[in-house]
């Protein structure tokens, strides 16, 4: 697909059992994101939560307690814009940003500035193409970006612990890249991450029982899931978290994270 994005996981691990990579995005926040960790800590399943840098400023010990419990924190942008109308140093510098909160490297790989160039090229605007369950209706709309015009220093912020290793997961908001902004994530070493499976948890149109439904149909070893520690998807995500989690651990699956 696009060269450099990853749309699906390993299928199984060395003992062969099928694995599922659930993925949480637009968090952290108080009102879902500890119920996330419990229903998560019930069944033993790692999680990748790409975190919005706005509410790791407000919220940084629910991140420390997702670290904590084995869990991985990847960038989904400062301010959850996306890439096809926001200009392209200002992209950047929201990725930066957000990873300075994650505390890997200060948000600075091999010493170079992230969106430094300070030129605006309107850049080839790329499709979306992972699965969606039950094909048809509207687009994904996430939550609306906020309307913040610069970007906020947090300097009574501790920063995150780091991983050990060097590890930068990125996913765009609404799935969206240019070209530039793909080639200069991959130059920083970002592994983007995409999916192979969305739950609609996000869609209010959808009952949340046919969104299960839709999803164990659809549901394939091998899987990056998509759901939202966000208000708007509560209702769904209530729903589907802990059935998802208890019928694919009746059936033998790993839940591992990227
Ligand atoms: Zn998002």
């Amino acid at each position: 697909m696009f060269p450099g994005t990853e749309w699906r996981a390993a299928p199984a691990g060395p003992t062969g059992r099928p694995r599922l990579y659930l993925t949480f995005d637009d968090g952290p926040i108080p009102e879902e994101t500890p119920w996330v960790l419990e229903q998560l800590a019930a069944y033993q399943a790692p999680a990748t939560f790409f975190c919005v840098g706005d509410n790791l400023a407000r919220h940084p010990e629910i991140a420390r307690a997702a670290r904590a419990a084995g869990h991985r924190l990847g960038n989904h942008t400062q301010h959850h814009r996306s890439a096809w109308n926001t200009p392209r140093a200002e992209y950047l510098a929201g990725v930066a940003a957000c990873e300075a909160l994650l505390g890997y490297e200060g948000g600075r790989v091999g010493g170079q500035e992230l969106g430094g160039e300070g030129k605006r090229v309107k850049g080839q605007e790329l499709g979306v193409e992972g699965r969606r369950v039950g094909g048809q209706g509207g687009t994904a709309s996430e939550q609306r970006a906020p309307t913040l015009t610069h970007l906020p220093s947090y300097p009574h912020l501790t920063h995150l612990p780091s991983y050990p290793q060097p590890l930068k997961l990125f996913r765009p908001p609404y799935g969206r890249l240019t070209w530039p902004v793909l080639r200069a994530l991959r130059a920083q070493q970002y592994r983007v991450i995409m999916w192979s499976l969305l739950t609609r948890d996000y869609d209010a149109s959808l009952a949340p029982e046919r969104a299960l439904r839709l999803t164990l149909a659809a549901t394939r070893p091998g899987d990056i899931m998509v759901l939202h520690d966000s208000r708007k998807a509560s209702r769904s995500l209530r729903f589907l978290l802990p059935r998802l989690l208890a019928h694919y651990s009746e059936l033998g699956y790993e839940f591992r994270t990227l």
